[in-house]
């Protein structure tokens, strides 16, 4: 049940085993990320500068007006007004130029958030098929749109707390020993404790934080699962059960939040406070005992502003080391997805004229050591119909895979019209093939757009695609016709009509070869009757290549391939293979008929 929370953890112990190596490549992703910006880091470090030296100043104003003017009631109304301008002004300055820096550094980080948001999505839809086969939706998922997230607070957290606190203790510092040695030496004790007490909070604070991420990727899995199965959890009656294993995780989520906030409650903030009163009480002893001599009240009261200011940005600085790791572990998660290496462009520009396809010995297997299909050698003249049959896995729609470049045999070669199958132009390649897959994928869209694809199709041209694919009819009684937005993954649709949608969308783009892997098999006999006809006025024009369980689908092809362990077994027309005593294709025809 805690696959994911475990995984998570994994992901994180993993980053802080692997070498500096990966560090670095993070870090560097994380700084292209904002480079085109980068302008507004050295402008926004230069002002946070600025910034803090100014608060640093604040307290000296004070300090004057006390042993100045106040101690000595030497009030002269002048050089205080003065003075308690400066005071404002300095103060005022200063939280303004920080929120300014503030908004420009969360400008930066926005875009840069985007900028690696869009170039992960971008590589990642490069990808080979061959990725996705492992691929976690879900993680991928989450790395694309998180992981990408958390970089923005390396920019807004990590590097603004960071500058601000640096400058302002270093104005800080600069200011006390200006004042007075001894007592800066006193105050500075404070910085190792500070340290410790942040270091040990994170250290208590690390692992529920870790768990609460994890989590929550967890609540996030089931909401999704739930939904997407949603028939099959209401059909089964699964719902409680799935409803407790919900409550688990949530509940699993708010104890180890809690153990965050109960380690915060319990040891940052009180022991941080208790610090520094203590360091107070002893610095008003000091001086009240007159152990430190030539201590004026003024000095005092500088020294205890500057306390108070030098707490707060080591919290921030010693808490952005963690902030800092996340972030640099996200970036790790993110590049390794951009590491993932992308097929390279195509540079040739071969095309397709006429639609001849020749395989030969060509040798496949997703694990190499294991053929999925043995040195098939296939002929396909332009303008065919061929029909493929073959028991189910085959490798009927593994050759499809490879004649559409999902993947690339480990031998033989695949040419068309003559030229190697990588020789063909890409843009030109994706628009003269057309494929109706066996699982149609249908976008959550209207029906017009779900046949165009982004394509730019005029309304003629997809009108005459769907009626050629028998989905004109249900389209137009659809409420809003060739707008009617179909729901995710079509799911307003019958499963037939899906199909009939992903037909319309294949020849709507008036391919050269099309491929059609079980393209009608949720279809009535009638309705496939009719679209068969349609494909029929393809012959000769357009180089068919059909997948077919329902063996009178693909009767009138040129050639029927049967596939038998990944090796043609048989081929030939319907007539000569049925000729063939006890041969496969006889035998499952025949078991058909007896169905019929
Ligand atoms: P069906 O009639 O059921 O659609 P098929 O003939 O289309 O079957 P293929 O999908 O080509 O069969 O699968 C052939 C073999 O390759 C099967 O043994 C299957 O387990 C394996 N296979 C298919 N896809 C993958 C993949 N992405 N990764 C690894 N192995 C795969
Ligand atoms: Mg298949």
């Amino acid at each position: 049940m805690n696959g994911g929370v475990d995984e998570a953890l994994d992901d994180a112990v993993q980053l802080r085993r692997a070498g500096p190596g990966e560090r670095r490549q993070a870090m560097a992703l994380l700084w292209r990320a904002a480079r085109p910006d980068g302008r507004h880091v050295t402008g926004a470090t230069f002002w946070l500068a600025v910034a803090g030296l100014l608060e640093a100043a604040g307290p000296l104003f004070g300090k004057q007006f006390i042993d100045t003017y106040l101690l000595p009631r030497a009030l002269d109304w002048t050089t205080m007004a003065l003075l308690i301008a400066g005071y404002l002004l300095t103060g005022i300055a200063a939280s303004l130029l920080r929120y300014v820096q503030l908004v420009r550094l969360a400008g930066l980080a926005t875009r840069s958030v985007l900028r690696l948001r869009e170039s992960v999505y971008a590589h990642v839809l490069r990808l080979p098929m061959a990725f996705f086969d492992r691929a976690i939706t879900g993680q991928l998922v989450s790395r694309i749109t998180n992981d990408t997230e958390a970089v923005k607070r390396l920019y807004t957290q990590v590097l603004f707390e960071v500058l601000v606190g640096l400058t302002v203790l270093f104005g800080v510092i600069v200011a006390m020993l200006w004042l007075d040695w001894r007592l800066m030496l006193l105050v500075l004790v404070l910085v190792p404790a500070t340290i410790g007490i942040v270091w040990g909070y994170q250290r208590l604070s690390a692992e529920p934080v870790a768990r609460a991420r994890a989590l929550r990727s967890d609540i996030n899995a089931r909401v999704a699962e739930g939904i997407a199965g949603m028939t099959v959890l209401q059909a089964m009656g699964a719902v409680p059960r799935f409803c407790a294993r919900f409550a688990d995780t949530n509940g699993a989520h708010y104890v180890a939040r809690m153990g965050e906030v109960r380690a915060n409650a319990w040891l940052l903030r009180p022991a941080l406070d208790f610090l520094n009163i203590l360091l107070i009480v002893v610095m008003v002893a000091a001086v009240g005992t007159q152990r430190m001599e030539g201590v004026e009240a003024g000095l005092l009261y500088a020294f205890i502003a500057y306390v108070a200011r030098i707490v707060e940005p080591m919290i921030q600085i010693t808490m952005q080391f963690s902030t800092l790791q996340q972030s640099v572990i996200a970036a790790a998660r993110a590049n390794a997805l951009l590491q993932e290496p992308a097929p390279p462009p195509v540079v040739h520009d071969g095309r397709i004229e006429q639609g001849r396809v020749r395989l030969a010995d060509v040798t496949f297997g997703y694990d190499p050591a294991r053929p999925v299909l043995h040195d098939l050698s296939l002929e396909i003249p332009a303008g065919a119909f061929i029909g493929i049959v073959g028991h189910t896995g085959s490798g009927k729609s593994t050759l499809l895979s490879l004649l559409l470049r999902f993947y690339v045999p480990q031998a033989g070669r695949i040419d068309i019209d003559g030229i190697p199958l990588a020789g063909v132009g890409d843009a030109h390649f994706r628009a003269a093939v057309g494929l109706v897959p066996q699982e149609p994928f249908l976008l959550a869209a209207s029906a017009r757009e779900n046949i165009d694809m982004g394509r730019g199709l005029s309304d003629d041209a997809v009108v005459t695609a769907a009626r050629a694919a028998r989905a004109h009819e249900f389209i137009v009684q659809l409420e809003a016709g060739y707008e009617t937005p179909l729901g995710e993954g079509g799911a307003r649709l019958s499963a037939g009509q899906k199909q009939l949608i992903a037909v319309a969308r294949a020849l709507a783009g008036r391919p050269r070869i099309l491929f059609l892997d079980e393209a009608t098999s949720r279809i009535d006999s009638e309705t496939e009757q009719r679209v068969q006809e349609a494909l029929t006025e393809l012959h000769g024009a357009t180089t068919v290549i059909a997948i077919a369980h329902r063996l009178s689908t693909i009767r009138a092809a040129d050639r029927i391939v049967v596939l038998n362990h990944g090796r043609i077994a048989e081929e030939g027309t319907h007539e000569a293979l049925m000729a063939i005593d006890g041969g496969i294709y006889q035998r499952l025809y025949l078991l058909q008929q007896i169905g019929d």
